[in-house]
């Protein structure tokens, strides 16, 4: 399903047959031109109608589109219920006050910070479909006794795969991306250590290491174990590279620790968006080496 503007370009959208009908995973961004992709996808399924939707986290690329598709097709949405009391948190009008206070605590200087205030992130956010069922770990989903749930929280508060036992098959969302490094935030009223939680939620899904991996984006492929561990060497590097600038200046903010680190482009070229999420993912990695003791 195309996810026009959003630079990953496209979401993959799963559908898993059922006695009482399709389960549908993700649906993905919501615009004119997702809709159509769908339906017509939809329709060459020979699939009319949905018993239900599934969806492994709130963002912009994987949610939007659940209203639609519920609406058009049928069937109830569901998010994992550490997701949904995430959301429930998150007003819109204290949004940006929270925000503002913790970048200042962050060293982000006065002349930044409302540039890089998160409001189109979170805000549309809250205006998605609300779910109607909620989701715990290691529930079957309805209607799909096939399909198991995982919550994976990480790259979002409360990310969920889905494990086809039948199949053999991971449904990762974008916990686990066959190339990309899951981008993993320290949110407003989020988890006090996101990082922690995504390398625990790494982790657990050894057990499944001979599945075959269907993601959110990229590509499907085989070999979880292999790429379980680069992940866990990707944040190992990344968190010695913060580990270094503390050890060096161990009173620096987030905002001079971000600039320190090494990112794929200048500083100065990045948007704000990616300077929100640069300092944002700085932010889990301090918190997560401060409260393992830099060890
Ligand atoms: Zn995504």
């Amino acid at each position: 399903v195309p996810a026009p503007g959003i630079p990953i370009r496209f979401t993959y959208c799963y559908v898993s047959p059922a006695a009482d009908g399709p389960i549908v995973l993700d649906p993905g961004a919501d615009s004119p031109a997702s809709r159509e992709s769908l339906a017509r996808a939809l329709d060459q399924l020979g699939v009319t109608s949905v018993q239900g939707i599934v969806v492994t986290h709130f963002h912009i690329d994987h949610w939007p589109l659940a209203g639609w598709l519920s609406r058009e097709y049928g069937g109830w949405v569901a998010l994992s219920r550490t997701e949904h009391t995430w959301i429930a948190q998150l007003a819109p009008e204290s949004l940006d006050d929270e925000s503002r206070d913790r970048f200042r605590s962050w060293g982000v200087p006065e002349a930044e910070v409302e540039a890089i205030l998160p409001t189109e992130d979170y805000g549309d956010g809250l205006g998605y479909a609300s779910p109607d069922v909620l989701l715990d770990d290691g529930d079957p989903v309805p209607g799909a006794p096939h399909l198991q749930v995982l919550v994976t929280p990480g790259h979002s508060p409360g990310h969920l795969c889905l494990y086809d036992a039948e199949r053999h098959v991971l449904f990762s969302g974008d916990h686990v991306l066959p190339r990309i490094t899951p981008y993993v935030a320290q949110n407003p009223y989020g988890p006090a250590n996101p990082l922690q939680e995504y390398l625990d939620s790494v982790v657990r899904l050894r057990q499944y290491a001979g599945a075959e991996v269907l993601p959110g984006h990229e590509y499907r492929f085989t070999g979880l174990l292999a790429r379980l561990t680069q992940l866990e060497d990707a944040v190992a590097a990344r968190r010695a590279e913060v580990r270094d600038v503390l050890t060096g200046s161990p009173r620096a903010s987030i905002w001079a620790i971000a600039r320190r680190l090494h990112w794929s482009r200048r500083w100065e070229d990045f948007t704000p968006q990616a300077r929100r999420m640069a300092l944002t993912e700085t932010a889990a990695f301090r918190t997560q080496l401060m409260a393992s003791g830099h060890s």
